[in-house]
């Protein structure tokens, strides 16, 4: 039976038991063994001459015990000269017997194993594993390298060598079968799969360590290559099964947005007439666009999401907008009801915690087809929202919606017999290499330019030690007639204990600050509670707003043009920029301050200083990428999208093109790609069943 379907049941040692829990580290069938693979390796396959070992590297030596004795010191441990023809070395134990300690007498022979580190008297090994040689019985050396595979509970490491074995000794009579051609291979100078995993279960003696443990190994890089093909195509597989659908051709017509156009305060920069043109052009086709707008904060996405909705309306479609907080959603409600009402277009607004009757009210507008445009969070996902027509999904900020949320779309389409175009934005640049990776499922536009006469924002860090001064600044700032945000972090459990802590702050800070008007926005406000605070800020009449990050997006108040962070070392720097971008908005010089909580970590440091550094949203997210890894600069989400097994984005981002290229070339061959698909994305063939 071939190894990819063969049950791990079918090897010796293997029961009910045992088999569950290697399900616990996805492995089911002996396939799935053969692709689990060691972390590192340990080299018994030589003896190291004691002169030559080197700090923090794992070595086995032989040699003779000089000296053996209890030392006190800090914890009390028995050292262990042993000396070989090239040097003497001691060995360190902390948990001893005294049987061991008298076997360890001065004249035995003794071959060890185990870590170089730097100890009280020099390089010591650390704990080594170890077993006497007999006089005239000398100990074989292992011809390969050993594994060290990642384990779990009740799988130990013999245990799963043992397995391993088997699983290649199977390997032998019935390769797996290689599903790149071979031409491929030639021209990528990888090796062939087989081969690439049976040198990794074992690599010979002499291999080179170092490359391995760096993940640059050709066997390593083989397979890194091919698990990067599979999750490319699975999403081009995702992408390719949504245009297989038909959705409503919406030429543009012009009219409305000319009018629109025309009564704007501004012209569009040229980078939103770049973009804009991409999707009108993707909207007359009667096939779904699935197109991402990257744009750094700031940059206009708003704007171009109002001329495609217009074009949907002009064709007598409706248009769905999805923000994932309330906060921005009510913005972008105010935004299109201020720009789109005078040119007589219903827009309406659903959010989870609307009222019954006004939700239904909504709610019969839309199936009646007289709602254009409904804005609104989440809620507009849900089953019981129907629409008429719908022919255009906006979804602002996508990284925090699954990908399983824009299929959901696919149902809500008109009749269920069209697809709705999907245009999705997204204010967190996402650095190159993830979006080849993580969205190739999508056409990709970036509005790469902001607004003129903007100010770049100065971004300053400072001790919360220094609070009093920086209170100060807040004070004269609005003595001149700014504005300022006083953004709290406290990352709490609980959403009540983080606005209580913003309530606290709002309060001292009231205190401190008697002139000026505070007011302080949270989660946990009623919508129409915060609503008035937002308003009463946009009109001045509060000079100080107290928020929790419920004022990351969407909020815009030109005047504001300082912002307190306190304790943004909790942040990631996507939310950080973020946040940020809600000062700099109209031509003064602003600031963004921020106080940290001294002592900072290595990492923390370098976070802030990006951010002092750069005001690009996409240098921070490259650098971002670099410090943290893709995981979580994508947010929790998403990281089942990357949960790679051998890849490593950042590692291997030089084959993100040829993936690309090797991805088109066998995309015809279906069952290939299917086979591939199966074998790196397993059980969660997620995209390939929509
Ligand atoms: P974001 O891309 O962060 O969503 P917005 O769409 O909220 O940005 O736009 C930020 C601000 O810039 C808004 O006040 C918007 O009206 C304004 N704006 C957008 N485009 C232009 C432009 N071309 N010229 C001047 N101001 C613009
Ligand atoms: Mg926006």
């Amino acid at each position: 039976m071939a190894l990819e379907t063969r049950p791990v049941t079918d090897l010796k040692g293997v029961g009910p038991s045992l088999a569950s829990k290697l399900e616990k580290l996805g492995i089911t069938t002996v396939q799935d063994l053969l692709f689990h693979l060691p972390l590192r390796y340990e080299d018994r396959t030589r003896i190291t001459p004691i002169a030559e070992l080197r700090n923090g590297y794992s070595s086995q030596i032989e040699g003779i015990v000089h000296d053996s004795r209890i030392e006190m010191g800090r914890r009390r441990s028995l050292l262990v000269q042993l000396q070989d023809d090239t040097g003497r070395i001691g060995l360190r134990f902390y948990y001893f017997t005294a049987a061991q300690k008298n076997q360890l007498t001065p004249g035995t022979r003794l071959r060890c194993f185990g870590e170089v580190r730097l100890g009280r008297t020099g390089l010591e090994l650390y704990h080594p594993e170890y077993k006497r040689v007999n006089e005239g019985e000398p100990l074989p050396v292992q011809d390969r390298l050993t594994p060290l595979y990642p384990t779990t509970d009740g799988v130990h490491q013999g245990r799963l060598r043992q397995l391993c074995e088997q699983a290649l000794e199977l390997l032998e009579r019935h390769p797996v079968p290689d599903y790149l051609p071979q031409s491929l291979l030639d021209e990528l100078q990888l090796p062939p799969l087989n081969q690439a995993v049976s040198t990794l279960h074992h690599p010979p003696a002499g291999a080179d360590l170092d490359q391995f443990s760096l993940g640059i190994h050709p066997t390593q890089q083989r397979l890194a290559f091919e698990e990067l093909l599979a999750h490319h195509l699975s999403l081009r597989r995702l992408r390719a099964s949504i245009q297989h659908h038909r959705a409503p051709a919406l030429p543009d017509r012009g009219k409305l947005s000319q009018e629109f156009l025309a009564r704007l305060p501004f012209a569009l920069t040229g980078a939103q007439l770049r973009v804009v043109a991409e999707i009108r052009q993707d909207l007359a086709a009667p096939v779904p666009m699935l197109r991402l707008v990257q744009g750094d904060v700031g940059s206009g996405k708003t704007v171009v999401a109002a001329l495609a909705a217009l074009q949907a309306v002009e064709n007598g479609t409706q248009v769905a907008l999805m923000a994932p907080t309330e906060i921005l959603a009510e913005q972008h409600y105010l935004s299109f009801s201020q720009w789109l009402q005078p040119l007589g277009i219903q827009v309406d607004f659903l959010a989870s915690r609307s009222k019954a009757s006004v939700r239904n009210q909504v709610l019969e507008r839309l199936a009646r087809g007289e709602t254009q445009i409904l804005i609104g969070t989440h809620a507009v996902f849900q089953e019981q929202v129907r629409f008429a027509h719908l022919a255009l999904a906006i979804i602002d900020e996508q990284h925090r919606f699954g990908v399983h949320q824009r299929l959901a779309l696919k149902e809500k389409g008109a009749n269920g017999s069209s697809t709705p175009h999907q245009l999705i934005m997204t204010a967190t640049p996402i650095p190159r290499t993830l979006a080849m990776s993580a969205y190739a499922d999508l056409d990709t536009s970036v509005i790469d330019e902001l607004p003129p006469g903007r100010t770049p924002i100065e971004t300053i860090a400072i001790p919360d030690s220094r609070r009093n001064e920086v209170v100060e600044r807040v004070r004269r700032a609005c003595l001149e007639g700014r504005q300022v945000y006083w953004v709290c972090t406290l990352i709490e459990e609980s959403e009540a204990l983080q606005c209580q802590a913003a309530e606290a702050t709002a309060q001292q800070l009231q205190e401190q600050l008697p002139e000026l008007q505070v007011g302080l926005v949270h989660g946990r406000l009623k919508p129409a509670e915060k609503a008035a605070v937002m308003d009463a800020f946009k009109q001045g009449e509060i000079q100080l707003l107290v928020a929790t990050t419920v004022i990351e997006v969407g909020v815009d108040v030109p005047n504001a043009s300082l912002m307190i962070i306190e304790n943004p070392e909790r942040l990631g720097l996507a939310q950080l920029h973020q946040l940020r971008g809600r000062v700099g908005r109209g031509n003064i010089a602003s600031y963004c301050v921020l106080m940290y909580h001294p002592p900072l970590s290595h990492m923390s440091r370098e976070r802030l200083k990006i951010m002092r550094e750069t005001n690009n949203g996409f240098e921070i997210a490259e650098r971002d990428l670099e410090l943290r890894g893709p995981g979580e600069v994508l947010g929790t989400r998403q990281t089942g999208l990357l949960s790679l097994k051998v890849a490593d984005l950042e590692r291997d981002k030089g084959w993100l093109e040829t993936v690309r290229w090797a991805a088109e070339q066998i995309e015809t061959d279906r069952a290939r790609t299917d086979a591939l698909i199966r074998r790196w994305l397993g059980q969660n063939v997620r995209y390939g069943q929509v």
